[in-house]
């Protein structure tokens, strides 16, 4: 029996509307439900018909109709994200990245719970190196899924105690390395290095598994480690406290895994199992390489979310101040909003943020955003990228670290003071729902 999921603007004759070209068309209405979603004026309506699964096509053109999607199979590819915040929400996210190779187009493999084997993890000792964000998470959702975890932290930590009181082992790196057979490393990036080369390296046997959760030490070789162990990557795509949350709640964080070495033949194997373990499982685990990872971590954190976002920002609102604006209003536009944007993409994507937003809003977007983002910043985020594969960036930032971050700490100060920060201060007191840190 053809099903749809339409989602609806919540207006008089909307639902009558779609009953009457259901009965224009004779296809007879099996099922009907109507219901609220969390977005204000907007409707969910799940539709079966006796037959005619072509009339989703119709369906589209009614008024008040914003998506039409086929269910029983049909959608099949399509799975809802189930995170707390937008189970019930009426838009859909394709899961499937589509990768563009030389060549043609690629859909990325994914695989869930029901293709992972969790004895693959369970029968192992795993060490988690570090309990910040993303120790503090793996190690837990670990536990809880029946797998036999030890921390590793430096004798000194704040974070011994917590660890300990979530009911975890705790002993130093090198003891937790020794103890295990699956060794997590999820210090810092900056200080994988010295910790692989004192307390982690000593102790691996042939056998063992080192892990990341990022592939920046691996891509640029500044851990390298011996043929014969399995070396791969489990890397959730999001920050440790939704990978926590989103675990205790029944859901997952999508997870990333890659195998750099494969000593064992089962390295892929254990990825997914340790993957389905902390929940990623149950969201979807796409298949990439330690290379694809790492670039395109560092080109999107570089080019879009940190630098090209920052910059773009900061010039959006010094326009305005130049030209006589109040900073204060310059703030709310260019800063304060965008977070009401990102959330409309972020649940629909371009095309439902656009949607949002007025019909003056989509024009303007449409005539000004590629002057502003034009031939030159393409060619200029080309650059960027080609640092980035050639290792250039990577050499510049380790070179920096070891240098003690002299540039890096004066930029973050006279970034700190911009004039968008001091009105910025300001402003945020008096909004306390925006919860400020400063
Ligand atoms: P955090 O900075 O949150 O935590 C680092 C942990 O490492 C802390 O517990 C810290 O100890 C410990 N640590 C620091 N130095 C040492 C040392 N020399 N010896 C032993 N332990 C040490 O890191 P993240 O969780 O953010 O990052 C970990 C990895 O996960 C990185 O590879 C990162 O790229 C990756 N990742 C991070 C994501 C994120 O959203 N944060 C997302 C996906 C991947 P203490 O508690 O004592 O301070
Ligand atoms: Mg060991």
């Amino acid at each position: 029996m053809p099903t749809f999921v339409l989602t609806l603007r919540d207006e008089p004759d909307a639902l009558a509307r779609v009953i009457s070209l259901c009965h224009r068309r004779n296809y007879a209405i099996a099922d009907l439900s109507w219901s609220r979603t969390h977005t204000p004026g907007i409707r969910r309506l799940t539709l079966s018909l006796s037959e005619g699964r072509q009339i989703a096509h119709n369906l589209r053109k009614l008024e008040d109709v914003m998506s039409v999607e086929p269910q029983d199979g049909v959608g099949a590819g399509v799975r809802h994200l189930a995170t707390p915040h937008d189970r019930n929400d009426p838009i859909r996210f394709p899961l499937h990245g589509v990768v563009r190779r030389p060549g043609g187009l690629l859909m990325a493999q994914i695989r869930y719970d029901s293709d992972a084997d969790l004895d693959l993890i369970r029968c192992k000792r795993v060490a988690i190196l570090g309990y910040g964000s993303q120790g503090h998470a793996h190690a837990r959702n670990l536990a809880e899924s029946g797998v036999n975890v030890i921390v590793g932290l430096q004798p000194t930590s704040a974070s011994r105690a917590r660890a300990e009181q979530a009911g975890l082992a705790v002993a130093s790196v090198a003891e937790a390395v020794r103890q295990s057979q699956v060794v997590m490393m999820l210090v810092p990036d900056t200080r994988q290095a010295e910790v692989y080369e004192a307390h982690v390296a000593p102790h691996l046997e042939p056998g063992d598994t080192l892990m990341f959760a990022h592939g920046f030490n691996i891509r640029y070789r500044t851990i390298q480690p011996p043929d014969h162990i399995d070396v791969s990557m489990v890397a959730p795509k999001g920050p440790g406290h939704r990978v926590r949350e989103t675990y205790v709640d029944g859901g997952g964080v999508p997870c990333l895994i890659a195998v750099h070495q494969d000593a064992s033949g089962q390295a892929d194997a254990q990825a997914l199992a340790y993957a389905s373990a902390i929940g990623g499982g149950r969201a979807g685990v796409l298949t990439t390489t330690f290379q694809e990872e790492t670039e395109t971590d560092l080109f999107g954190e570089q080019a879009v979310l940190c630098g090209g976002a920052s910059e773009l920002v900061k010039a959006g609102f010094e326009t305005l101040v130049e030209a006589g604006y109040q900073p204060e209003i310059a703030y709310f536009e260019c800063l304060h909003e965008l977070k009401l944007i990102v959330d409309l993409m972020y649940r629909g994507g371009l095309n439902y943020m656009r949607y949002s937003i007025s019909d003056t809003a989509e024009y303007g977007d449409y005539v000004s955003g590629p002057r502003v983002i034009d031939e030159g910043v393409r060619a200029r985020m080309k650059d960027i990228l080609g640092e980035i594969q050639s290792g250039a960036f990577a050499k510049r930032w380790i070179a920096e670290h070891q240098a003690g971050r002299p540039q890096f700490e004066a930029t973050r100060s006279r970034e700190s003071e911009q004039p968008i920060e001091q009105v910025g201060r300001s402003l945020r007191r008096m909004m306390p729902f925006v919860d400020p840190v400063e």
